[in-house]
């Protein structure tokens, strides 16, 4: 990440994709004001009382615009649950005491009182190690803003006014803020801050918004109309682009929006071989309102829905259980009748929540996943009631990631009978226990594959971890990363001896890892038998095509060649030749994707 002048003085920076989408339009800057107002001593506690009632009716006005904003996000599961969050913290009664004291106590303003106490608030995150939680601090920040805006009258519906679009470009950006707004007044979103799984970027990617976020330092050198481009598919934000740039970005827009539509053409064709052997192409999701655009990818069901994310980002005051029905419910009626891989929580490696301990020396070694879930099983049975009680809604399938034994998968199954029991007692309604299965991401699982498959009814690969823990290779080190190969012959072996063993015992077998999305791996794996690709939303209708330029016969040929071959790079070289042979056209892409996949 960075930024780069170049001789025209356009400005070039770098920063995460959080949402793709090519756009260009003028800069909207919001400066989000600080909390802190000036101190206002009064004059008596007949003063106090009218403060005491000014902060009462700021209170209930805020609450009523949260309502309000809640209502126009309600098919966003994860953007209403945000608002809701807001409306708890706003109505904390431990924080309506603490205003009131200091007023009543220290004679000053409502708005001051409000603002010392946010700041004492927002100290105690700052000094919270774990990250994530530390990051929730987002909100309290965003609820103070708005009760204190409320309190001195400002006009913060700016933006709601707006009467033309524009790219909203902050330091930071409260949800709130981005909640209320729609397509039509929004080309794009720029931030300094936020990462991908930021709440900033959830909004604009179920929005469809293109946004880039952790550009450092994009709203120090902004200014008010300026033109920007924001590239939402590779990271990168350029302000005063010149007009190289501009033809550049332009073509770039119209080559995007043309490739939707084609997309949205393919989207009913099946996924079949050149010599018309079907595949199953699914979808990885991490926030339940993705799987509304599954179809229109062109996708099957859900390969994997990595139930963590809602956790991470739903806050313990809320009740989990009915967060996950909701998310799951959502999910599985998108997509019925197709099935819904739901992976239960895996947390620990590099998912950190504040209840984990994050001082292991190998977090990857160590609690992570079902080893997590088996050891707390608070938590871990409201997620399995919770899709146990969503399951009535679709075809819902539940997959244990991390697993090692079989005594992981004899544990989950009592608790599931166990639960079962417990619903129907309580005569609460719920579906039958889902179809049971494993994630391969151990070699303990790949090669012991035979001592589990008596215990499951499907398989799926995940190869970014059997990859890293086959190697040895931690996959978030940039230290190790030429070494992360999933092509390397003892990772290509497991997943040959995982899909022929499956197939043996007439299991289900497929792969949610990212190998299913390189086009290096695509005729291997297809070669070996697998019954199914699972990879990013966006990635599904590159790997359609790839898919219906495979002849099925040849990919066996190369699968079982492969095998016999001593290093990563000869597997890849033969697979690269085989590829161009079939596929001229993919190879610029495919060789990027393919570094990308080995650093990763
Ligand atoms: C995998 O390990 O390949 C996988 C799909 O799971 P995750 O990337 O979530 O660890
Ligand atoms: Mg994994």
């Amino acid at each position: 990440m960075g930024s780069e002048r170049n001789e025209k003085l356009s400005i070039r920076l770098n920063g995460t994709a959080a949402s793709p989408g090519i756009s260009i339009g003028p800069v909207f800057l919001l400066n989000v004001e600080e909390i802190r107002v000036k101190k206002h001593v009064l004059k008596d506690k007949t003063e106090a009382e009218c403060e005491v009632k000014r902060f009462r009716n700021a209170l209930l006005r805020s609450r009523e615009e949260l309502e309000e904003i809640s209502g126009k996000v309600s098919d966003i599961i994860e953007g209403k649950q945000l608002m809701e969050v807001h409306i708890l913290l706003l109505d904390d009664p431990a924080i309506h005491k603490e205003v009131e004291n200091r007023i009543r106590e220290e004679l000053v303003s409502a708005e001051y009182a409000v603002s010392r106490v946010l700041y004492d608030i927002l100290e105690r995150f700052n000094s919270i190690e774990d990250p994530l939680l530390r990051s929730r601090s987002v909100d309290v920040r965003d609820v103070g803003r708005r009760l204190i805006a409320n309190l001195l009258g400002t006009e913060k519906e700016v933006l709601a006014n707006l009467n033309h679009p524009v790219v909203l470009v902050s330091s930071d950006l409260d949800p709130s803020h981005t909640a209320g707004l729609t397509r039509k007044q929004l080309l794009g979103i720029v931030t300094d801050l936020g990462g991908s799984t930021s709440h900033t970027a959830i909004l604009a990617r179920s929005m469809g918004i293109p946004s880039v976020v952790a550009l450092k330092d994009v709203a120090e050198y902004a200014h008010p109309g300026q033109t920007v481009i924001v590239d939402g598919v590779h990271g990168v934000v350029i302000l005063d682009p010149d007009e190289d740039e501009l033809e550049y970005y332009t073509e770039l827009k119209n080559r995007y929006n043309l490739a939707e539509a084609e997309i949205a053409l393919n989207a009913e064709n099946k996924t079949v071989t050149e010599d018309g052997v079907g595949i199953e192409l699914s979808a990885n999701i991490e926030f339940s309102q993705e799987a509304d655009q599954v179809k229109r990818f062109g996708g099957k069901g859900i390969g994997l829905f990595r139930t963590e994310f809602i956790r991470l980002l739903s806050p313990e005051i809320e009740d989990n259980e009915e967060i996950h029905y909701r998310a799951y419910k959502h999910v599985l009626e998108a997509v019925h009748p197709e099935p819904v891989i739901i992976r239960t929580f895996d947390l620990g490696g590099d998912k950190f929540l504040e209840s984990i301990p994050t001082k292991e020396r190998n977090p990857f070694l160590g609690w992570r996943g079902i080893r997590i879930c088996l050891d707390r099983p608070l938590k871990f049975r409201s997620q399995l009631r919770a899709v146990l009680r969503a399951a009535k809604y679709g075809n819902a399938w539940l997959m244990l990631p991390m697993i090692t034994s079989q005594d992981q998968v004899l544990q989950v199954k009592d608790m599931l009978f166990d639960i079962e029991a417990e619903l129907d007692t309580s005569g609460t309604p719920h579906g039958s226990i889902p179809t049971l299965g494993i994630m391969v991401e151990t070699p303990a699982a790949a090669l012991a594959i035979d001592f589990l498959i008596p215990h499951i009814d499907f398989v799926s690969i995940g190869s970014n971890d059997l990859t890293q823990y086959t190697l040895a290779v931690d996959r978030g080190s940039p230290y190790v990363s030429n070494l992360f190969d999933s092509l390397h012959p003892s990772v290509l072996r497991q997943i040959e001896h995982v899909a022929r063993k499956c197939r043996e015992a007439e299991i289900w077998v497929g792969i949610c890892g990212q190998m299913a999305s390189n086009p290096l791996s695509i005729p291997l794996l297809l070669g070996f038998g697998l019954n199914e690709l699972s990879v990013s939303l966006t990635l599904i209708p590159d790997v359609k095509k790839m898919i219906s330029v495979i002849n099925m016969k040849e990919a066996e040929t190369l699968a079982k060649e492969s095998l016999m071959m001593e290093s990563g790079n000869e597997i890849r070289k033969h697979v690269l030749d085989y590829v161009k042979s079939r596929y001229p056209a993919i190879i610029l892409d495919e060789i990027h994707r393919d570094n990308n996949d080995r650093g990763n």
